[in-house]
């Protein structure tokens, strides 16, 4: 048992199986308890309110009880009182590749994994807002306020599927066969990036704009849910056998409401700061 990937609120744990890990909620360092109680909300809502949205797209996963003694190994680094017997724990398909393996780019928004000879491609993607309704860019505009120098934006990818090419670094590395079938689901108005964009579109014009939240009792559900939506991860498989491409999003948790001061923080210092339309000119 080793764990695989941490986040700010989460462990992921390989325990043996090929195709699943373990997803721990470690957000609150005291209290096993809480963590306990905030998964259990956390996959009601997802399978609620999230996965109906996403047109078949959720990667897999389901709750189930491990034994504290089998994690505590683990659990004591992130949280400082075991206090339940079992720990409420997310079973969720492991959608990292056995075979795409070399990470051949790893930015803060786009990670490519390629197999040897490139018969396997794995991309991670995290588009953010990738619907934004005011005349600059959201997400250009908070890479510059954090000093990323990204030069695409999923945007722009979702406005013209030959961005790829300024996403993608050594893109004439890549198969011809691959960029044809990911720039074809790119044009595709059901592809992954139009679906959270038609999303986070609707909810952003039923939901209050963040520099006005005044309390958490501001804070609504569809707000919530947009957040969740601007903080997904999606994967893009493609394998040369049968020149196939499978689509996942994950990363679709709950936001905690006490979260709002980070965000009215964040919008604060985004709209004080240099405004960018687009960083890239193509
Ligand atoms: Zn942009």
């Amino acid at each position: 048992m080793r764990v695989v990937g941490r986040g700010g609120a989460n462990v992921l744990i390989e325990y043996g199986h090929p195709n699943w890990l373990w997803r721990c909620c470690v957000r609150w360092p005291h209290l096993l308890s809480l963590n306990n109680a905030y998964t259990i909300e956390n996959i009601h809502y997802i399978k609620n309110n999230v996965e109906p949205l996403l047109r078949g797209l959720l990667c897999p996963m389901e709750l189930t009880d491990v034994s504290t003694d089998v994690l505590r190994p683990i659990l004591n680094i992130f949280i400082s009182e075991l206090d339940e017997k079992v720990v409420k724990v997310i079973k969720i398909k492991n959608l990292a590749s056995k075979i795409a393996t070399n990470l051949i780019q790893n930015d803060h928004l786009l990670k490519s994994y390629c197999s040897q000879n490139f018969q396997t491609i794995l991309l991670e993607l995290k588009p953010k807002w990738i619907y934004y309704d005011t005349d600059y860019c959201r997400n250009c505009t908070h890479n510059a306020l954090k000093g990323r120098e990204t030069k695409y934006c999923y945007n722009q990818l979702l406005m013209n599927s030959s961005h790829l090419e300024t996403m993608l670094v050594d893109y004439e590395r890549y198969p011809n066969e691959f960029k044809a079938t990911i720039l074809e689901y790119l044009r595709n108005a059901n592809n992954v990036f139009k679906i959270l964009y038609q999303l986070q579109r609707k909810l952003t014009e039923n939901t209050i704009p963040i520099k006005n939240l005044r309390s958490i009792h501001d804070i609504k559900d569809d707000l919530l849910l947009l957040m969740t939506l601007r903080d997904v991860t999606c994967f893009i498989e493609w394998n040369s056998t049968g020149n196939t491409l499978c689509v996942h999003i994950v990363d679709v948790d709950l936001k905690p409401k006490e979260k709002w001061t980070h965000w009215t923080k964040t919008q604060c210092q985004v709209e004080s700061g240099e405004k960018i339309f687009h960083t890239s000119s193509k």
